[in-house]
């Protein structure tokens, strides 16, 4: 802080964050605005807490449309029992609340990606002002943080709970064993192609486990993914323990061990190196081989033209895809992920 006198943020919150039981509540937001002159934004919190044990900060609705975030951690927050937990959990089901009102990745109000805009900035636009809040109010009390992404209109996923290789190996090992735990098909150790501002690095950064997903995407939910998160999170619960083991589902709908992936390097990533109708020739979680086709570029206003051919560039099994038939030049249609050895 230097010699700066350090100001805490203008948010507020509803809730103690040091009352047992279960609260439902807001952070309150000032947001003055023409069709609202002494306005705020309301943004849900929920907060379960019952004695001594870790806290866990879990998110959804970073982005406004991916949806197995919001769905679950509203599911969770309904039904967690307080007398069943120890210690803390911190639910935001709709972190970047404008952005879920209007169903877009980005705020609508400041245009900013809630996962771009951290540490945040107390006096900033509103987006920033909301990372602020969560960097120095509930980042200092969690001990682990889960954030539940999804692949949003643009993207869809193979499932999978996501991690970074990280310079702290110890943490590496404390994160790989909560990735684990989560029970996804996959679990992927991701290369990002720009990790600054992510509230990943802010939280990897002070030391302590972050675990992120991906959990289908496309802009709509399905059971599967909305299985696979809610057993996740009481996975991941427990893991901490924070609370008991979970109820096992009959044998045949129990989950596979989780498939470890990682994206070592940029060649996993296929871009699009021109604009048209995208055709894929291989589909969402099949194997392919690198240097063989994986889809093809139409230019439907140039019909005597022929469709551009793109490549994989690793052997592996693509994890990703671009979710829209449209695409544009510089869009990231496909990543390949291979599979993983962990030291
Ligand atoms: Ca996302």
């Amino acid at each position: 802080m230097d010699s700066e006198v350090y100001k805490p943020s203008r948010i507020v919150p509803s809730v103690d964050y040091e009352a047992e039981g279960k609260q439902f509540g807001h952070l309150t937001i000032p947001y003055s605005r023409n069709d609202s002159a002494w306005g705020s934004m309301w943004l849900p919190i929920v907060l379960v807490k019952n004695g001594e044990g870790p806290t866990i900060l879990m998110t959804g609705g970073s982005h406004g449309d991916e949806y197995e975030g919001p769905v679950t951690l509203l599911k969770v927050a309904q039904s967690l029992d307080p007398g069943s937990v120890s210690g803390r959990v911190i639910i935001l089901p709709a972190l970047n609340l404008p952005a879920v009102r209007a169903g877009t990745r980005l705020s609508p109000i400041d245009g900013v990606n809630m996962n771009r805009a951290f540490p945040g900035e107390r006096d900033g636009s509103i987006t920033h002002m909301i990372a602020h809040y969560v960097y120095t109010e509930l980042l200092p009390r969690a001990d682990a943080v889960l954030d539940i992404h999804s692949g949003g209109k643009t993207l869809d996923f193979v499932p999978c709970a996501v991690m970074h290789e990280l310079m702290d190996k110890a943490l590496e090992e404390r994160t790989l064993a909560a990735l684990k735990a989560f029970g996804a098909p996959v679990g992927l150790v991701l290369l990002e192609l720009d990790n600054e501002g992510m509230l990943d690095t802010a939280v990897e950064s002070t030391g302590k486990v972050f675990l992120s997903t991906e959990l289908g995407g496309g802009g709509t939910l399905s059971t599967g993914t909305l299985r696979i998160a809610e057993r996740g999170v009481y996975n991941v619960l427990h893991h901490f323990g924070v609370t008991g083991p979970p109820a096992q589902p009959p044998g045949a709908e129990r989950a596979a061990p989780t498939r470890l992936m990682h994206t070592p390097d940029t060649l996993c990533y296929v871009a699009a190196r021109d604009s048209g109708i995208y055709e894929p020739l291989v589909d969402l979680g099949a194997s392919i081989e690198a240097g063989s086709a994986i889809g093809r570029i139409h230019f439907y206003e140039r019909p005597d033209r022929p469709p551009l051919e793109l490549t994989a560039r690793r052997t592996g099994l693509v994890i990703a895809r671009h979710f829209p038939g449209l695409v544009q030049m510089g869009d990231t249609i496909a990543v390949v992920a291979l599979d993983y050895e962990s030291s």
